[in-house]
């Protein structure tokens, strides 16, 4: 069961075409006229479109221009049906983007079998786009936390930033390490580890605001870029995924733990050149927090 939309200038074949693929199951709509057939086809949202070829007004390769040059419509296979099937018009229509060409008078289970190929075309072209979407989305998420990982978060950090630097916008940067996470593991083994990463991401995702950028870099090693936010404010977000990661406690097979983060925090002033020396300044800071005692937050410019 498929949507198709017939264009056609004849009543009659549209009705002929209309009641044989209405009885095979289909959902059917029609136009006659290629203009009408633009005005109506978007919202019907056709699998395919059986498109004549000869009509006054706009003929049906002007109508297959006009349709493949709208984003909605450009995917969907378009059927051209004409009575002159001179190579001329077919290869014609082949090259304007028409999926297909059929002749009349045409043998009505012929073009049903037609529908259906350009249906199956039009599925898979669908979940193949799926599939790829999936795979993007793999290939720039962490596994374990769910958080964009190093790559991810080096594409979206570097745009953010270009932003800023073009807009005179702020931007902060906020380095998070998990404090002796080496003990965790050693103590606890390496399922409490994953526990503690998974709490990071957490507390930290109810912490940030929804235009802020959480990545997990490698192992315990977390940034978030604050895109519009000084460092007062990254601040504030960091002492209160500091505080509450501190309050944590977490469990795995029957063994409790409790750790602390600490982290560097940053702010764009104007004079860096690229992301990477944000980060890195925020990585500086990170390694004073630990030399400092850990459980803290300190920042700079
Ligand atoms: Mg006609």
């Amino acid at each position: 069961m498929a949507k198709i939309f017939i264009v056609d200038d004849v009543e009659d074949n549209i009705k002929l075409l209309w009641y044989n693929l209405e009885d095979d199951g289909h959902e059917v709509a029609s136009a006659m006229s290629g203009q009408e057939c633009l005005d109506k086809a978007p919202g019907f949202e056709p699998d395919v479109i059986l498109l004549d070829m000869m009509m006054p007004g706009m003929s049906g390769i002007e109508t297959l221009t006009a349709l493949k040059a709208l984003p909605a419509m450009d995917n969907i296979p378009v059927i051209m049906v004409s009575a002159n099937d001179s190579d001329d018009s077919i290869i014609d229509a082949l090259d304007q983007g028409a999926h297909d060409f059929i002749s009349k008078p045409f043998i009505y289970p012929v073009l049903e079998a037609r529908v259906r190929s350009a249906v199956r075309l039009k599925q898979s072209q669908e979940e193949l786009e799926a599939a790829n979407g999936r795979l993007a989305m793999l290939a720039s998420t962490d596994s374990l936390t769910q958080c964009v990982n190093r790559r991810q978060f080096f594409e979206l950090s570097g745009s953010e930033f270009a932003k800023a630097k073009r807009h005179a916008h702020p931007l902060s940067v906020i380095m998070l390490d998990a404090d002796k996470f080496k003990a965790i593991n050693d103590t606890y083994g390496h399922a409490m580890g994953d526990e503690a990463l998974l709490r990071i991401a957490d507390v930290a995702r109810g912490c940030i605001r929804e235009s802020d950028i959480l990545a997990r870099l490698g192992g315990e090693e977390f940034a978030i870029c604050c895109p519009g936010s000084t460092v007062d404010g990254a601040i504030r977000i960091a002492e209160r995924i500091r505080e509450a990661i501190a309050k944590e406690v977490i469990e795995c097979n029957g063994q409790t733990a409790q750790f602390t983060v600490s982290m560097g925090v940053t702010e764009y002033t104007g004079a860096e050149q690229a992301f990477d020396q944000l980060l890195n300044r925020a990585d500086r800071l990170l390694y004073r927090a630990k030399e400092e005692g850990r459980n803290r937050v300190i920042s700079g410019v």
